[in-house]
C-alpha cells in the first residue's frame, strides 16, 4: 500500500478492496490538488458510494489514521468567493467579516451550507507510484468550489454518524442540544 495507515479503516467495516481504491486514488493525485481533495470527487471517479466515501475521508483524517486533514473553507453568500481556511469548525469566525473579494459583510459560521470541507493529504506515498501517467489522466479536474463535487458542513450536520462526528467538533453538542 501507498498509505499503510489506511488499513485501520478495516476496523470500521470497510472492505479491503475499497480501502485499496482510496489508497491508489490518494497516491495519484496531482500536487496542485493535494490540499483540496473531495470525497465526492473520489466517489465519482472510483465508483464508491458517496456516503461511504465521506465516512472514509473523515475517518482517515482522525489522528489514529492521520493520512488526511480536514480543512474548512467559508464561502461568501454574495459573490461565492472563498474566505480563508480553518483546521476545525470551531475556528470558523462567528462574527461579521468583510469578504476579501466583494467587500460585503457576512458571518461565516452562520451558514453551514456555505462552509466547504476539503481534505489535505498529509503524507507522501511509502512506495513509488505504478503507472502514474496512465492513471493521472483522470485527475485533471480543477477546483471543486460551488459545484456538485463540493462537500459542505451542512451535509455532515444533516447526516451525522460516528465516522464523521469529529469533523463537527463542538458544534455537534450545540446541534444536539438544539434538537
Ligand atoms: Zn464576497
Amino acid at each position: 500500500m501507498y498509505f499503510p495507515q489506511l488499513r485501520r479503516l478495516g476496523s470500521h467495516n470497510i472492505n479491503p478492496l475499497t480501502i485499496n481504491m482510496l489508497d491508489s486514488w490518494l497516491a495519484v493525485q496531482r500536487r496542485a490538488v493535494l490540499k483540496n481533495l473531495s470525497p465526492i470527487r473520489f466517489s465519482l471517479q472510483s465508483n464508491v458510494d458517496t456516503e461511504l466515501a465521506i465516512d472514509m475521508f473523515s475517518l482517515s483524517s482522525e489522528s489514529s489514521i492521520g493520512v488526511l486533514k480536514a480543512i474548512f473553507k467559508p464561502i461568501c453568500p454574495y459573490c461565492s468567493g472563498q474566505n480563508g481556511h480553518y483546521g476545525s469548525l470551531d475556528e470558523v469566525p462567528d462574527v461579521k467579516i468583510e469578504c476579501r473579494h466583494c467587500g460585503d459583510f457576512f458571518v461565516p459560521s452562520s451558514r453551514l451550507d456555505l462552509i466547504e470541507i476539503v481534505f489535505e493529504r498529509c503524507l507522501e506515498p511509502e512506495q513509488p507510484l505504478i503507472d502514474q501517467n496512465a492513471r493521472g489522466q483522470n485527475n485533471n479536474h480543477g477546483g471543486n468550489r460551488g459545484n456538485g463535487e463540493s462537500l459542505r458542513a451542512s451535509d455532515i450536520i444533516n447526516r451525522p454518524n460516528n465516522a464523521r462526528r469529529h469533523l463537527l467538533s463542538k458544534l455537534d453538542s450545540r446541534y444536539e442540544a438544539a434538537q
